[in-house]
């Protein structure tokens, strides 16, 4: 019989790590956010598997390369030795609406806030039995496109202020988080797991 899983999504840049407002190109820029580490140890220790979803438009705009991306993927995970933890999988999109490429563009619909990269996970972690349970599932992210993605995939979305910090944008637009933290770890720690 299938486990049912329940998962935290985390988008990358400006949740996890500190956003420098460009394309993050090599270990040295990638900084992680106060309590980010700490906040996924938790996470795990309660159940939760967490998967990255990124994008990384900066490799169809040819300022970053899939080469870099994956390495800092996988720095990332050597960053949550220091808390004994790990993220669970890892997603991300190099395709740009403005730099067709024909390689970049085959999977179709990746984008944030398309749904393509949750879609992509769920069905990987069913390919091994588990099956999630988007209604105990959260999205956090700092922007309104991981607002949007959250709630297209039928997610918990969570907004944090770090980064770019959309939070009025989502108001405006009236897409709207069912909760607002400062970071990561409050949002963990105040929210998904109190
Ligand atoms: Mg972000």
């Amino acid at each position: 019989m299938a486990e049912t899983v329940k998962v935290l999504f985390l988008d990358r840049d400006g949740t996890i790590n500190e956003d420098t407002g460009s394309y993050i190109t090599s270990r040295a820029q990638f900084q992680l956010i106060e309590g980010a580490g700490e906040a996924i140890a938790l996470a795990r220790a309660a159940g939760y598997r967490v998967v990255v979803v990124t994008n990384q438009a900066g490799i169809a705009r040819g300022i970053t390369t899939i080469e870099q991306v994956e390495d800092l993927n996988r720095y990332l995970n050597e960053l949550l030795e220091a808390w004994h933890t790990r993220y669970d999988r890892c997603y991300y999109c190099p395709s740009h609406p403005d730099h067709p490429h024909p390689l970049y563009d085959l999977d179709a619909g990746c984008r944030k806030p398309e749904p393509g990269m949750v879609e992509r996970a769920i069905a990987d972690f069913l390919a091994e039995g588990q099956v999630v349970d988007r209604s105990s599932s959260f999205f956090v992210g700092d922007k309104i496109v991981d607002v949007e993605c959250g709630l297209r995939a039928g997610l918990r979305p969570v907004l944090v202020r770090t980064g770019h910090n959309e939070e009025q944008l989502c108001i405006n637009r009236g897409i709207i988080p069912e909760h607002v933290a400062d970071d990561l770890y409050r949002a963990v720690t105040g929210h998904i797991l109190a």
